[in-house]
This record gives structure tokens, C-alpha cells and sequence, in this order.
């Protein structure tokens, strides 16, 4: 893979880092936000010291947004990423979830959620997180987020367990569904606009901005999929696409470009979320990603890769209850 030249100045830390509004609340993040599922070893086993040294050189260059999740790793990365955060927590706007708690253990009760908050609170040695978003809702029963699971995350506000609420999920039309009966803070979409796929722009984007609702904008990677490593087994995107990508990786190759950081600029360069969530666990993979939103984007290479992509763009896989397809 072609290696960045660049290499912030860490004297400089900030200086190039931008930062938006997470729609109508008071949080401003960092356009790069650190996605942590990888310090949970979802694509692979990392280094625990290198995790740790990945959020503070993050935190150092100005990228003050970490999601996570119980879901990642089972609870590992929430743990990783609450030592990495031990005396520096002021420092970082904190995201994690509720309600997804295995690959197919669900539970957005009431009582559920608020044991959630408390055991994630333990683990990420905090007092509060700033946004709890439920997490991947095509999974649960609509009806139940709306009349249950929202209003008892409105109540750990309250309580002061959190600073907002939101949602996640990969379907659109459920998490538009759910934004248009009752107000949340936030939604994160993933792999829903990214080289691939741009259909988060035109279908979700509208409703997101008409409502003021904070956009994040997850896996600018594919979920690991634009990358020389590929995706992990566990990807549900079908065969044609890792095809595909592969033309992409070898017409990159010969023109020593790295398609990870086209990927990355592609998504950095999207003005209408407030932060586009990369994963991350290495220095290198922080160093590259800033390197990668430092830089401009070539618009004529980016076409020339969609183009490679095009026989598999768009293309979705199902997720959650066959009712909350999209
Ligand atoms: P991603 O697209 O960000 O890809 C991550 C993979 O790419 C990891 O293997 C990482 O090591 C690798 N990588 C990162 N930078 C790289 C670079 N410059 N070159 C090569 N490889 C690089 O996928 P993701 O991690 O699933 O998504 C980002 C974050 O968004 C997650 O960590 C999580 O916080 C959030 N997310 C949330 C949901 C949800 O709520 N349902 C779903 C997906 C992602």
C-alpha cells in the first residue's frame, strides 16, 4: 500500500481538524470520528497498548468523537476504549448504544436499556456518555423503539446518563420511520454512502436535514471492504461486490494510489454530515485516515473508481426483521 508523506505536526495539534454540529445539539465533532468496533477485534485480534496509543494520537490531532458499542467485541471494545479514555474523557465526545448485545441477541426493553447504560457506563469509566443511540433498530419491533425503548433513553437523559439520544441502524426507511413519529437527536447510517453506495444522500439526507436531526455517516470503508486487507468473512455484502472491489484495489494499485484513502476523502469531502465515523486501532491507521482528510480529493479519480464500481453500486443486503426492509 502506497504510504502517506505526510505526517501531522504534533505541535500543531487541531489546527486542521473541522469540526460540526451534531444537528440541533450542542455537541461539535470532529469531522473524522473514531469508530472503535476494530478495538473490540471485529476484523481481527489488535494490540490493546496500540489501541490505547491510537485514541490519545487521535485525541491529540484533534478527533474528538468515539463511538462504540456492548456489541463490539462483547463488551471489549467498550472497555479498551474506556481505559484509553481514563483522565482524558473531558477531551472526547462519547457515543455508544443499547439494545444489540450479540450477533442475534436483541433487547430494547426498558429495563434492559437502563441496566445497558449503567454496565457501559462501568466500562467506559465515565459518568455519562453524550449520545446513547439504539442500536441497529431494523432488528427490533418499531413499535416498541417508539413507545419503550426511545422514551427510556429520554428518561437516562434526564437523569443525566446522557446528553442526547439517537439511533442507528442500515435500512433507511425504519430509521426515517421512527424520526418522523418521535424526536431524536441523531441518526447513524452506515454503509449507505460511501464509494459503493450513495442512496443515504438522496433518501435519507432530505428528511435528516428538514428535521435538524444530527447526521454520522458510519464504515466510509465498506465495513473493512475498500481496503487491501478486504472484508472480514463475516461481511454480508454478496460475492460480486468483493469482485468488483478487486478490479478497484488492482487499478489503484498500478496507478500507486490507495483506494482506502480515496475511499476516505470521497466521505470526508461529503458536507452534509457532521462526522463521517472511520474504524480505527493503530497509529498508522489514525495517521493515515488524517492524512487522507488533509489532502484533497481528485474528482477525476474518484470517477474512474465509481466507474469500475458501478456494475455493483447500490447493491444492499437485508438486515433485521423482513417489516423493516427497506
Ligand atoms: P470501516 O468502513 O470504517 O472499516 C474499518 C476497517 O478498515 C477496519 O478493519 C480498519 O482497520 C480498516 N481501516 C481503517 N483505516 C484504514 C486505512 N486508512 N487503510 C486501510 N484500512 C483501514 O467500518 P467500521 O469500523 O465498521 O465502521 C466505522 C465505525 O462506525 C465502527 O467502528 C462503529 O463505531 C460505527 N458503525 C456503527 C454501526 C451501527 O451502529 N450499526 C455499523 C457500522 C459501523
Amino acid at each position: 500500500m502506497p504510504k502517506p508523506t505526510l505526517r501531522p505536526k504534533a505541535d500543531k495539534p487541531r489546527a486542521l481538524m473541522q469540526y460540526r454540529r451534531l444537528g440541533k445539539t450542542e455537541l461539535n465533532i470532529s469531522v473524522i470520528g473514531f469508530g472503535a468496533s476494530p478495538l473490540g477485534d471485529v476484523f481481527g485480534p489488535s494490540d490493546a497498548e496500540e489501541g490505547i496509543k491510537a485514541v490519545h494520537l487521535a485525541l491529540d490531532e484533534g478527533i474528538n468523537f468515539f463511538d462504540v458499542s456492548p456489541y463490539y467485541g462483547l463488551t471489549l471494545a467498550e472497555e479498551r476504549l474506556g481505559q484509553a479514555l481514563m483522565g482524558r474523557r473531558g477531551k472526547a465526545v462519547l457515543a455508544t448504544k443499547c439494545g444489540r448485545y450479540g450477533v442475534n441477541e436483541f433487547d430494547f426493553s426498558a429495563k434492559r436499556i437502563r441496566l445497558s447504560v449503567e454496565e457501559s457506563l462501568r466500562r467506559l469509566c465515565t459518568d455519562h456518555v453524550d449520545l446513547l443511540q439504539a442500536h441497529d433498530v431494523e432488528f427490533g419491533n418499531v413499535d416498541q423503539i417508539i413507545s419503550e425503548t426511545i422514551p427510556a433513553m429520554r428518561r437516562l437523559q434526564e437523569a443525566g446518563k446522557t446528553r442526547y439520544v439517537g439511533i442507528s441502524g442500515y435500512p433507511l426507511k425504519v430509521l426515517m420511520r421512527i424520526a418522523q413519529q418521535l424526536p431524536v437527536d441523531s441518526i447513524l447510517s452506515y454503509c449507505r454512502y460511501n464509494l459503493m453506495i450513495d442512496d443515504m444522500d438522496t433518501v435519507l439526507t432530505p428528511l435528516i436535514e428538514r428535521l435538524g436531526i444530527g447526521l454520522i455517516n458510519a464504515a466510509p470503508l465498506h465495513m473493512g471492504m475498500l481496503t487491501e486487507r478486504g472484508a472480514p468473512d463475516w461481511h454480508p455484502a454478496p460475492p460480486q461486490v468483493r469482485l468488483a472491489v478487486r478490479e478497484a484495489l488492482a487499478f489503484c494499485r498500478k496507478q500507486n494510489l490507495d483506494l482506502s484513502e480515496l475511499g476516505l476523502r470521497f466521505c470526508f469531502g461529503y458536507p452534509r454530515v457532521a462526522s463521517t465515523l472511520v474504524g480505527m486501532s493503530t497509529t498508522e491507521e489514525v495517521y493515515r485516515n488524517l492524512h487522507a482528510f488533509r489532502s484533497p480529493a481528485d474528482p477525476e479519480l474518484i470517477s474512474m473508481v465509481k466507474a469500475i464500481l458501478a456494475p455493483v453500486a447500490n447493491v444492499v443486503w437485508p438486515s433485521g426483521r423482513s417489516e423493516n426492509h427497506d
